[in-house]
């Protein structure tokens, strides 16, 4: 059979900037304050409004993000927090810049998120916080998790990098979050270039994230202990410079206002690869809960290679052959050499190895259209004929 290759490369994840972005900001590069303006202060107000939280710090990236919030939720040395392996490493390597260790609980075998009847055994005297990941920007078990939370007194840090603008139960995620982190990287929903924020719903939170963003340095006169003269400031924790510039924060206002538009188109997208798919005996669709509303980050297609001659390898080689930017998320956080080093080894999460084997993300973002979709699902026809036992 031949098959027609497409001429352009087809990215898993792109921004979309068009002239509304441009204007805002270089308006903002021609005035007065280029960080540490009101334009971080507009931004941050946006966030809330957009999401229902009540208090949002804006930082220079998610990673950055969830190091304030667990620095905010009191995460230190000797500290655990129990997260999920099925995720970028930077969720767990925020516990680690504070001393702390992750405990990593399976995923469930559909949803892919953390499996919630396995966390109780895990929380020992020494666990401080939960940070479940909404991974591919389908809701975590937040009910569930926050009950938990309540009972042995633990603060819960969602990893939100994949789930800005999802719904659980009709209600946005961040509305009554204790801490909700985003991530405004160029591959993530809406971008600012690098960015991150945190949303939280709790006013001592917020200000120890305020403090921590900026070397833990305060002006404010009625904190300061040593002195109050106009030229005083104080530090009061290590913090660091995790401050985002007023350039960036006004792209992102800029961005927010298209969110709704970017998630119905991801939505639309997604649905088309799942009605594509629909007759496919050789491949598993990303299950859907019925009360949750996914932001679809990524679509994450799981292959039945057992009735497959190719490995995931040659299947993924092939797509990239055929100008796809296919990708793989994630390696299971303990697999990596560092993790490793700490004392992890493979066997801990069944479950998400097994997905780590077996799983290909394919391209979704806002710029694509149908025709696209319809591509993608060819290569992945043509390449289960071609492979089919
Ligand atoms: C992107 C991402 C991050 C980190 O965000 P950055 O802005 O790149 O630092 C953290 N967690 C998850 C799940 C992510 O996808």
């Amino acid at each position: 059979m031949e098959f027609k290759k497409r001429d352009t490369f087809l990215p898993y994840g792109r921004q979309s900037i068009d002239n509304d972005d441009v204007k805002i900001v270089s308006r903002v590069m021609r005035g007065d304050f280029l960080t540490t303006g009101p334009t971080i202060n507009a931004f941050e107000e946006k966030l809330c409004d957009y999401t229902g939280a009540k208090y949002a710090v804006a930082v220079s990236n998610g990673t950055a993000a969830l190091h304030c919030a667990m620095f905010a939720a009191g995460v230190g040395r000797g500290d655990e927090i129990i997260t999920t392996s099925m995720t970028f490493a930077a969720t767990s390597n925020a516990a680690l810049y504070l001393g702390a260790k992750p405990v990593f609980v399976d995923i469930y075998k559909d949803t892919y998120n953390i499996d919630v009847s396995k966390i109780e055994e895990r929380i020992s005297k020494n666990t401080k916080a939960i940070v479940p990941v909404h991974f591919t920007g389908q809701p975590c078990e937040i009910d569930e998790i926050y009950e938990l939370a309540s009972k042995y007194n633990l603060k819960v840090i969602e990893d939100g990098a994949h789930a800005f603008g999802a719904r659980y139960k009709g209600k946005k995620l961040g509305i009554k979050s204790d801490f909700m982190t985003l991530s405004f990287h160029p591959v993530k929903h809406i971008t600012t270039g690098e960015g991150g924020a945190i949303l939280t719903n709790d006013v001592k939170a917020y200000e120890k994230m305020k403090l921590f963003r900026s070397h833990g340095i305060t002006r404010d006169t009625d904190m300061l202990e040593n002195d109050d003269s106009p030229w005083y400031y104080e530090q009061h924790a290590l913090g660091y410079n995790y401050r985002m510039t007023d350039i960036q924060a006004a792209l992102g206002i800029s961005q927010v206002d298209k969110l709704d538009k970017f998630l119905k188109v991801r939505r639309e997208l997604s649905e088309y690869y799942n009605k594509l798919f629909e007759d496919n005996k050789y491949v598993v669709k990303p299950y859907q809960l019925d009360y949750v509303e996914s932001s679809w980050h990524l679509y994450v297609l799981k292959l039945e290679f057992e009735k497959l001659t190719c490995t995931r390898r040659e299947f993924f080689e092939q797509m990239r052959e055929l100008n796809l930017g296919v990708n793989v998320h994630y390696i299971p956080v303990y697999y990596h050499p560092y993790y490793k080093k700490l004392g992890f080894s493979k066997g801990l999460c069944k479950n998400a190895e097994n997905l780590y084997e077996n799983m290909i993300t394919l391209p979704l973002h806002q710029n694509m259209k149908k025709e696209d979709v319809e591509y993608v699902v060819s290569c992945v026809d043509y390449l289960i004929d071609k492979y089919k036992k």
